[in-house]
Formats: structure tokens, sequence, C-alpha cells
């Protein structure tokens, strides 16, 4: 059985992700979409509102929505993972990825990334520009999933934001 973990922010999910994991399913068995809580950064959507958002957008039994706190290598030893997928985008997403992976491999060298290319329509998308458009009143719907767009638009329209 091949299983990878997609670890990341999600905050929110994106066509961009989604697309990530609907071809990682052509490749792997399971795919254990892992939501990072990072209790330094202040999300716009708590860890429970980005699982749940996952969950209801992919809604495949090959499909598991975790979240895990800490280091990474060590939420998949845990879960007896080796392998970590991430998403590439432009170029600079690579330093950056090329810099996580290596400090990855040093920490646990038994655990290996696994790099896939963005679709080309989602080539500039990312969660940050998502929410600036989104908090700005910008039509984003064509590039979040319909679950993620109807709670972006509440969200902000209950932050009394437009
Ligand atoms: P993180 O904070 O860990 O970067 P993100 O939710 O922003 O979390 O991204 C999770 C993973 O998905 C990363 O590997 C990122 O490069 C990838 N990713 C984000 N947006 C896209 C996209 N539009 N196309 C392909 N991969 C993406």
């Amino acid at each position: 059985m091949r299983i990878a973990i997609y670890p990341g922010s999600f905050d929110p999910l994106t066509n961009g992700h989604l697309s990530i994991i609907q071809r990682a399913l052509q490749i792997f068995d399971r795919l254990i979409v892992a939501v990072a809580v990072n209790p330094k950064k202040v999300p716009l959507f708590t860890v429970d509102e980005r699982r749940s958002l996952i969950q209801d957008a992919c809604q495949d039994p090959r499909v598991e929505v975790d979240a895990f706190q800490g280091l990474l290598v060590e939420y998949a030893k845990r879960r007896g993972v080796n392998v970590l997928l991430r998403g590439l985008r432009a170029v600079s997403d690579f330093e950056y990825e090329f810099q996580l992976a290596n400090m990855n491999r040093k920490l646990a060298p038994g655990i290996e990334t696994v790099f896939m290319m963005t679709g080309e329509d989602y080539f500039y998308l990312s969660s940050q520009l998502v929410r600036e458009v989104a908090s700005l009143g910008g039509d984003v719907s064509g590039l979040v999933p319909d679950n993620v767009h109807g709670k972006l638009v509440a969200k902000y329209a209950a932050n009394g934001k437009p």
C-alpha cells in the first residue's frame, strides 16, 4: 500500500491543492491530508474548519484528513508513513521547498519528499492571495471549491469587512 502525507496550512484549501490531491491519488493508494497547526500564526480558519472544508471538498475514501502539531517527520513516523508530498508552483517555491526537504531528510533519512507540479491553471494561486482578494470583496469562486467559497464570503461578511 503506497501512502503519502500531504501537509500544509490549507488556510483555506484551494483548487491548486485539490489538483495536487486528485493527481496524487493516481500514484498513491491513500493520501493523508495533514493540516499543520502552527501556534505562532493566526489563521483565518480554525484547524477544525480547515479540516472539515477539506473533508467536504474531497469525498474520496482514499483521502484521510488529519491535523498535526510539531515536527512533520515525527508525525510521519507516528503514522508509519515515509513519503511526504508537496506541491510546486512557480520557481519562487523551489528554494523554500528545497530547504525544507533537505532539513526533513537530515532529521529523518528514511522519509522522502515527493514533489508534484501544480496544474497550469493554478500556477499563481495561493491561499494567501485567495484570502486577500476575498477580504477585499473580489470574486474567488473559480479558485476555490464551492464550500470554501461559501465560507469565505460568510467569514468576511461576519467580520464586517467588505
Ligand atoms: P504551507 O504553509 O505548508 O506552504 P500551503 O497550504 O500554502 O501550506 O501549501 C501546502 C502545499 O501545497 C505546499 O507544498 C504548497 O507548495 C502546495 N500548494 C499551494 N498552492 C498550490 C497550487 N496552487 N498548486 C500546487 N501546489 C500548491
